[in-house]
């Protein structure tokens, strides 16, 4: 039960002042449900704004505070915006731009004949000045200076700045006073302010203390949280594994292992050996060759006489992996077995049974192996596959049903930074597949001007006329992601006009049938071109397809680029990457692209990302979702996460059930992050 003291903070958002049903979806949207998540929900920047009273005085591209009284309206044809034309005190002329649905509130704000201070950004338009929708627009000067100095929200549509504010104040005012977490030593020596006051500051300017504070709070959590689980996990039982090899001789393999597997095979080998249940991450890049790596885990379980599961991350991932598993264990006697959430009545019930009864060996699946109503004679070894894509602790915590313990082995193909893996999986065992199997021919990857478009798509014509198949990857970047889908859809129009039903399109807003069927189609080789959003980075292995083109290549990160390149590749054929960049570019997104040109080893993308990453922005960069944190930066990750490590493992070593005072802070710490999970492994012993 999450302490009361917290309860404020834990309100809906819906409870606040002003908070209608219009607000609620952009706030949904943001994530910011709760009265904390609006408290947590930092500026991304502050703008500095100056008053000046002629425009004169201004530059082009500077964050000014004038009065402005309109002259004429002047409305667009089409789509076009809504121009107030307004002049400053000594008569120069600038166009207050109001587009879209914003047009009728531009005449609300500037009427005709009446000085207005209006707040924004100085811009040109042609040879006109103008400023498009103003950040405020007033009749009273005092309170434009009062926003001098401002905080500037990331938002959704459907919300402003100023609404923000005033939610956020009211969450911050909600917010309690509550006892340090943090050792005494450590928030003197960096000048910390307390919880209450660096959650203020931090929204107030650019306070770097204040920021960090918070920062390091939410790493504390996580490290905390890890090792509770593990600790949790030690004291466990499980069942000893040992197998006797007679299955494993029997296996057929087309090739010799390589030497990282056979030594993460060993590693492996020996964790279920032991009485305590293995938590080990085995980190290899796509196509270095995990399947087999897990089916000898595996195996070594049902020699021992136990069962072992292996839970994929999708219902066609599940599929692949089955398919693969069964053919490689014919010959064996092992029994196999499917079991996604679809199956239904008999086929449904013989599984259960045989999952029961222990007549099922291995079963692969979704997360529906684990619903309460699937029930094991005696599962001993579980396999995570693509384990970024779930909530670390969740998936941690499922290993924990049961009487006894199952092994548990968690694969992932993103190769991340040596940092970055502390933070994710904490205490984990690790892995590395950093050996590839030998005879990969290595992807000709190129960077190619999006102006030669037609170029593109005349390969592509060649390319499936040889027979082969393609993918087609469309960015999701924009703010709204229906403009995405639409970007993609418009790309899939055409390509289908050109090459009819040999296209199949797949995006994150098709329901999951249509879209199975479309990536089952690709699969089997009846669809030739398969157009995409993002959503195909994660697992499918169709080694027929040898081409990957990237649209807008310079708006990804190196190592999702990465991760989508390694989608080809995967034959014995030549594999090409075409990376389509935009006529203007930023020396980092040059730097990346000639990054993917020149390697294509994960682990080294993954460490220049983070560098790439780390610098640059004002207050740090925001999180992609590829690190488990919402406010720690890259760079406040790699500075303050090892701290935390350290300052976690002392507390837990001090105070083992958190108990005292500080423990009591830290249980509060951990319910206040959502990482309350390992408080309730305290309680359950
Ligand atoms: P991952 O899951 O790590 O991306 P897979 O397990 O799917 O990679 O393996 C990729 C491909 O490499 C498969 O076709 C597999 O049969 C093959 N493979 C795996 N290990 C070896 C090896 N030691 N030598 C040659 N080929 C291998
Ligand atoms: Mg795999």
């Amino acid at each position: 039960m999450r302490p009361e003291r917290l309860n404020p903070l834990f309100a809906e958002t819906a409870s606040l002042k002003g908070v209608g049903p219009g607000l609620a979806r952009p706030l949904e949207k943001l994530e910011l449900t709760r009265v904390r998540d609006l408290a947590y929900h930092l500026p991304d920047r502050f703008v500095l704004r100056r008053t000046v009273t002629d425009l004169d005085e201004a530059s082009v591209g500077e964050n000014i505070i004038v009065a402005l009284t309109a002259v004429e309206y002047r409305a667009s044809m089409g789509r076009g915006p809504l121009r107030v034309l307004a002049s400053d005190a000594p008569g120069n002329i600038c166009s207050v731009a109001y587009f879209g649905r914003n047009s009728g509130w531009g005449k609300k704000q500037l009427p005709i004949g009446e000085k207005r201070w209006v707040a924004g950004r100085l811009d040109r338009y042609g040879d006109m000045l103008q400023i498009v929708h103003p950040d405020h627009v007033s009749e009273d000067s005092a309170q434009m200076l009062g926003q001098l100095n401002e905080p500037v929200y990331p938002l959704s549509e459907g919300l402003t700045q100023g609404r923000l504010s005033a939610l956020i104040a009211q969450a911050l005012a909600a917010a309690p006073e509550l006892p340090e977490w943090i050792e005494p030593g450590l928030l003197d020596k960096m000048q910390w302010p307390a919880w209450r006051d660096a959650l203020a500051l931090a929204h107030k300017g650019e306070h770097a203390e204040a920021r960090d504070r918070l920062a390091y709070d939410e790493l504390l959590a996580n490290s905390l949280a890890l090792m509770l689980v593990r600790n949790a996990n030690r004291a466990k039982v499980g069942t000893p594994l040992a197998g006797d090899g007679s299955l494993r001789a029997k296996l057929h393999l087309p090739f010799a292992l390589t030497g990282a597997q056979r030594r993460s095979i060993g590693e492996i080998e020996g964790d279920l050996a032991q009485a305590a249940p293995m938590l080990r991450l085995l980190q290899g890049d796509v196509g270095s060759g995990k399947t087999v790596v897990a089916l000898e885990a595996m195996l070594i379980a049902v020699e021992a006489g136990a069962q072992a599961a292996l839970l994929a991350p999708t219902e066609i991932l599940a599929r692949q992996h089955f398919a693969t598993l069964s053919g490689m264990l014919a010959g064996t006697g092992v029994n196999i077995a499917l079991f996604t959430g679809r199956d239904k009545g008999r086929a449904r019930e013989s599984i259960l049974m045989g999952l029961l009864d222990g007549s099922i060996q291995i079963v692969v699946g979704t997360h529906a192996i684990f619903q309460d109503t699937v029930s094991y004679k005696n599962l001993a070894m579980v396999v995570i596959d693509e384990q970024h894509r779930f909530g670390v602790g969740q998936r941690l915590m499922l290993t924990q049903k049961g009487k006894r313990t199952p092994h548990c082995l968690a694969m992932t193909a993103t190769p991340i930074p040596r940092t970055l893996t502390l933070a994710q999986y904490g205490e984990m065992d690790v892995s590395r597949l950093d050996e590839m199997p030998p005879g990969r021919q290595p992807i000709d990857t190129r960077v190619v001007a999006v102006e030669r478009m037609d170029d593109v798509v005349g390969a592509l014509a060649r390319h499936l006329e040889s027979g082969q198949q393609a993918y087609w990857v469309c960015p999701m970047v924009r703010e709204l992601e229906t403009e995405d889908i639409a970007a993609a859809e418009a790309r899939y129009a055409e390509m289908a006009m050109r090459f009819g039903d040999q296209v199949v399109l797949v995006h994150g807003q098709l329901r999951p049938e249509i879209k199975d069927a479309a990536m089952e189609r690709f699969v089997r080789g009846e669809a030739k071109l398969l157009v995409a959003t993002t959503v195909i980075e994660v697992g499918v292995d169709v080694p027929n397809s040898t081409l990957m083109v990237i649209e807008q290549a310079e708006r990804f990160g190196l190592a999702q680029l990465h991760q989508l390149r390694g989608r080809v590749g995967r034959g014995a054929g030549k594999s090409t990457c075409l990376l389509l960049r935009g006529s203007t570019l930023s020396e980092t997104s040059r730097e990346r692209l000639a990054l993917m040109r020149e390697t294509q080893d994960g682990f080294r993308l993954a460490e220049e990302d983070l560098r790439l990453r780390g610098g640059g922005e004002l207050l740090g960069t925001r999180q992609s979702g590829d690190t488990p944190f919402r406010i720690a930066s890259l760079e406040q990750i790699t500075k303050l996460l090892p701290l935390a490590h350290d300052d976690a493992r002392l507390l837990i070593e001090r105070d083992g059930g958190l108990t005292a005072p500080r423990g009591e802070a830290a249980r509060l710490l951990l319910y206040l992050f959502e990482r309350d999970w390992g408080v309730q492994l305290l309680r359950g012993g």
